[in-house]
């Protein structure tokens, strides 16, 4: 979200400040073993602890769900907070401002205001769309003949979007500019002549809450047949189809004790179930449930109900939403799939049966394992054994993305079952593909120095992140910087980042990475830890990569021009550079 960039050089100096020792003993208390701190994982279940965090790193991980990352990344995982609230949280904590970029690469304090007056304006465009309602007897009729109470249309803020193409850049240009307009999607600008008209005209509007209860975006509905039936908010600065559930943040403030949510398709289904008194319904906005939909709602909740139509698009949507789904299984969570009658949705089936036997359906809702099992079972023929051995293939295939839980165990223990095939051959098919996850070690030093040796270049990156100020070692890496030599890019850029702010840690290096195509190997490469603390055999170990790096990168140059010597010829310049390099091979 663009609410302002903050200064790169306050988070490194935040992560240098903070200790994540400290922010993490706070939530979840850490037993001290050796040189780190363990506990039993607090995002995944475990008896045995798995989860190390390191106090020179700055730096935790767990070896048995692999969560990872620095003070901020924890913050961000276990309150759910995004990356700037995390800042915010962790900065109030040590009783630091946040300050903000007034220009460059950050959004201007200008900006940040826009930003703000997005959220004004879906709200002022949230009240417009109510007020419009009371006055439009053909939006009233459609919601009275849906059998809405006014109660309901009120507690969801429901709107209408009146006949006609500028109400919304009449109403609104004078408190807002168009390009707010614009950006809010509540207009729309044509590309071929830049005309301008609202997105939403003579539609049934259901404003969209994010989890504070900002508006964020809208849906809205045709009266009549028309199509699209549904026009949904796009993709603005404020609004993530893949984070946001409609009706989460009402669910949450009308339901007193919630310990359940359902997962349903639709607005309308949502607002028919919270009417009949089912108020802990969710619906995704046109998209599958993703893996932080789940997060999110195991937060609040220990049980997940998805429900789905009967049909075969319905059994489709839930297929998907398992394969999301199987990331995310927690001991002590559960997630069921409930299907209804064919023909049938959540405010059909609600208005013909009502409450409690909808809820008693639950009863009948089917496990996640059994719903896997049975999808299987569907599509393979175990009789025979070339069947079984694609059935097998195809739920080890899943399988190696759930975290070790009961739940797994008891998934191949129904597996083993079925198919006849020994829960250990099925557990070792499952480990083989899931190899790096299930390695049972507790320590970051695990990785031995020779694993890690692999390539001088990856080497030097794990003793530049055990220790960055030994890169005051490191002088002259112009020629490691043009060898085309697999991870001299990471190993350059590490190298200049740390030169440009020597006070850097491992922690706040990880954070200038984040989701970009370094982030994975500076990961793997931060859980190797040295044997040694003395600067002295750092000093030579890191000197050495570089010298074995260097000759590397000559050889490859020697080995070019030998090759070019005997295809095109080398030119005067080119035979000058060919001695030299063979001059100073060693
Ligand atoms: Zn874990």
């Amino acid at each position: 979200m663009a609410f302002g960039r903050v200064p790169r050089e306050f988070i490194d100096d935040l992560l240098v400040r903070a200790d994540v020792v400290e922010v993490i003993n706070a939530r979840v208390p850490l037993k001290k073993k050796g040189r780190e701190y363990t506990a039993c994982c607090p995002f995944h279940n475990e008896k045995t602890p798995s989860f190390t965090v390191s106090p020179s790193k700055q730096f935790y991980h767990c070896f048995g769900c692999g969560v990872h990352g620095s003070a901020l990344s924890f913050l961000m995982e276990y309150e759910h907070l995004d990356f700037i609230e995390a800042i915010e949280s962790l900065a109030d904590s040590l009783g630091i401002p946040v300050p903000r970029e007034q220009s460059g690469k950050g959004p201007s304090q200008a900006q940040l205001q826009r930003a703000k007056n997005l959220f004004t304006l879906l709200e002022d465009a949230n009240k417009y769309y109510q007020l419009q309602l009371k006055s439009a007897p053909n939006a009233i009729e459609y919601l009275n003949n849906r059998e809405l109470s006014q109660k309901i249309i009120q507690r969801f803020n429901i709107g209408y979007a009146p006949v006609g193409w500028d109400n919304i850049l009449k109403t609104f240009s004078n408190s807002y500019s168009e390009q707010q307009l614009i950006d809010s999607g509540l207009v729309i600008q044509k590309e071929e002549n830049n005309k301008k008209y609202d997105r939403y005209r003579d539609r049934i509007m259901f404003p969209i809450r994010n989890r504070k209860g900002q508006v964020v975006g809208f849906g809205g509905r045709v009266l009549g047949d028309e199509k699209p039936k549904y026009i949904n908010s796009p993709e603005t600065t404020v609004f993530h189809k893949g984070s946001e559930l409609y009706g989460f943040y009402e669910a949450r403030l009308n339901t007193q004790k919630l310990d359940r949510i359902i997962v349903v398709e639709g607005y309308m289904d949502v607002i028919a179930l919270a009417q009949f008194g089912v108020s802990y319904a969710v619906a995704t906005l046109g998209t599958a449930t993703t893996s932080d939909h789940l997060k999110q709602l195991f937060r609040a909740v220990p049980e997940v109900i998805f429900c789905f139509d009967g049909d075969r698009a319905g059994r489709e949507a839930a297929w998907r939403a398992l394969e999301n789904a199987i990331p995310m299984t927690q001991d002590g969570k559960e997630i069921r799939f409930l299907f209804l009658p064919d023909g049938e949705d959540p405010d059909t089936q609600i208005r013909k049966i009502g409450k409690d036997a909808f809820e008693a359906a639950y009863d009948q809702a089917t496990s996640l394992t059994a719903y896997f099992i049975e999808k299987l079972n569907e599509r393979f023929n175990i009789t025979s054994d070339e069947g079984k051995a694609r059935f097998l293939g195809e739920a080890s295939k899943h399988l190696k993305n759930m975290p070790d839980t009961l739940i797994k165990d008891q998934l191949l223990a129904r597996l083993a079952k079925l198919t006849n095939v020994g829960i250990k051959t099925l557990s070792r098919r499952d480990l083989i593909n899931n190899e790096k996850r299930s390695e049972p070690s507790l320590s970051f030093s695990r990785l031995s120095n020779r694993e890690v040796r692999q390539t001088p270049i990856r080497y030097a990156v794990s003793l530049l992140l055990s220790d960055p100020t030994l890169v005051k070692y490191i002088d002259n890496f112009e020629q490691i910087a043009l060898s085309e030599l697999p991870g001299s890019d990471l190993l350059t850029t590490l190298i200049e980042t740390i030169q440009e702010s020597p006070q850097i840690n491992a922690a706040a290096l990880l954070e200038r990475w984040r989701n970009t195509e370094f982030e994975a190997p500076l990961i793997h490469l931060m859980k190797w830890q040295p044997e040694t603390d003395d600067e002295d055999v750092l000093r030579c170990e890191l000197q050495d990569c570089l010298r074995q790096i260097r000759k590397r990168a000559n050889e490859i140059k020697i080995e070019e021009m030998i090759h070019k010597a005997r295809t095109t010829g080398l030119n005067d310049q080119e035979t000058e550079e060919y001695a030299f390099l063979l001059r100073n091979r060693d």
